[in-house]
């Protein structure tokens, strides 16, 4: 097995301190050895020169909806439900081409940006379009990212009371069924594992009562995790209170859907019982700060879920509410929102990033395997260029976390080199934006038909 070397580097390895001058050996996919100076020799190791660099893990996304990536910049002013009803319309005529090419640029897109882990949150399947999970599964693969895609779902449509068009949602049985499927095809427990399938009814807005305790159940005895949106809006809020006689959370709870294998997109709007629940169970929230901004929904109580030791990782959310976002800016809008709310000392620049990696590890159950530089570890690895315009930052970690996206000298997943110089190595370079522009244009074209 070969040995990667990456010396004069600084290291922020988020567990542990760090090392101003320091060099990390990388072996069999994970890390073997990180430690300050140059490296020891090994024979037949390549050696990377990061001078001017600061290391990180990689970023992990715990929130995202590949396919919208072809639906950026439609219905700009809207609400959350608003946006929502526009879009389910346009949504519902996506086919596995559709999501296949977003999925690509998407993915892609978080990868030239320091993610080496993503969830995705699917939970449109139109009948007679195509295998769309198998899609986004083999974007994933030639992208080259660990993947956490979640089988989502919608059985809830107008005439029951929510939100979606009957049209766009699927029986409760065939969900059921195709979830269990798709987990015994793809989920792969393993340690270095670049797959696992979560069970992710959509929102309590679109989901029966019935599907959500079904698909909890489902998700415990195949041993996987359950997500869903929670807590996003404020109309979301009184939905819950005129629907079913009780906050979100509180509805989350009598379905025995709190735990430390569940988490959350959103959750921005929390009562303090709701704080204290989440730290007591274990249930993690995955804070997209853009696109709560995008849609108006509000701030995410992130400062005081952390002070009460709940767990919170990063999400971009799906592009169609956060165009072109990427996860290295969701730790500047996390840390700024926090700021801009309670004050400088809210949110450090280090919670940031930890925020975008061992929060999210911990969101995706994969704490003990990712998100943090650790010998053991899987060799996850940003090495973000902090030389030039951002050497005049005198703190690297400032320079990422303040400061725009820096460009990627390397992004290693399990040790293999997927962005060298900024540039896509696993895919043709020019191929993958251009893939999400044809996504877009044979959706709107369907959209048309
Ligand atoms: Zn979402």
């Amino acid at each position: 097995m070969s040995t990667l070397i990456i010396e004069n580097a600084y290291i922020a390895p988020v567990v542990g301190d760090e090392i101003p001058h320091g060099h990390l050996v990388i072996e069999g996919g994970r890390i073997r050895s990180l430690g300050a100076g140059p490296a020891p020799t090994v024979v037949g190791a390549q050696r990377l020169s990061a001078t001017g660099c600061l290391v990180t893990p990689g970023l992990v996304n715990t929130h995202h909806h590949l396919y919208q990536w072809a639906t950026q910049g439609l219905f700009q002013d809207a609400t959350l439900f608003e946006w929502l009803t526009g879009l389910y319309r346009i949504w519902a005529r996506m086919d596995a081409d559709v999501v296949y090419g977003a999925a690509t640029a998407a993915l892609s897109w978080l990868a030239l940006t320091g993610c080496t882990t993503s969830s995705d949150h699917h939970y449109l399947f139109p009948k007679g379009r195509g295998d769309l999970f198998a899609a986004e599964v083999r974007a994933a693969q030639e992208v080259g990212l660990r993947f956490h895609p979640c089988r989502g779902s919608m059985d809830r449509g107008r005439s029951d009371g929510g939100l979606p068009p009957d049209e766009v949602v699927e029986n409760r049985d065939d969900i059921l069924a195709s979830t269990a499927e798709l987990i015994d095809t793809y989920h792969d427990p393993s340690f270095d594992s670049m797959l696992r399938v979560a069970v992710a009814p959509c929102s309590p807005f679109s989901v029966t009562e019935g599907l959500m305790l079904d698909a909890a159940a489902l998700a415990r005895t195949k041993g996987v995790r359950l997500h869903t949106h929670l807590a996003e809006t404020l109309d979301e809020e009184q939905h819950c209170r005129e629907q079913m006689g009780c906050s979100p959370v509180e509805y989350m709870a009598k379905l025995g859907w709190l735990g430390d294998d569940v988490w959350f997109a959103h959750a921005v709007h929390l009562h303090d019982a709701d704080i204290r629940r989440f730290a007591e169970t274990g249930t993690g929230t995955a804070h997209c700060p853009s696109s709560n901004a995008r849609l108006g929904a509000g701030i995410a109580r992130v400062s005081e879920l952390l002070a009460a030791g709940a767990p919170v990782g990063l999400g971009v959310d799906g592009a169609a509410s956060s165009e072109l976002t990427s996860l290295a800016g969701e730790m500047r809008q996390a840390m700024l929102f926090q700021r801009a709310v309670h004050g400088p000392t809210a949110l450090t620049a280090r919670q940031a990033l930890e925020l975008g990696t061992l929060g999210g590890a911990r969101n995706l159950g994969r704490q003990h395997e990712i998100g943090s530089l650790e010998p053991g570890k899987l060799a996850d690895i940003a090495v973000w260029r902090v030389d030039g315009f951002r050497a005049a930052v005198e703190d690297p970690v400032c320079a990422l976390v303040f400061g725009p996206t820096p460009p990627l000298a390397r992004l290693l997943v399990g040790g293999r080199t997927v962005v060298e110089n900024d540039e896509l190595r696993t895919l043709p370079h020019d191929m993958v934006g251009q893939a999400g522009v044809l996504a877009r244009q044979r959706l709107l074209r369907q959209q048309s038909r």
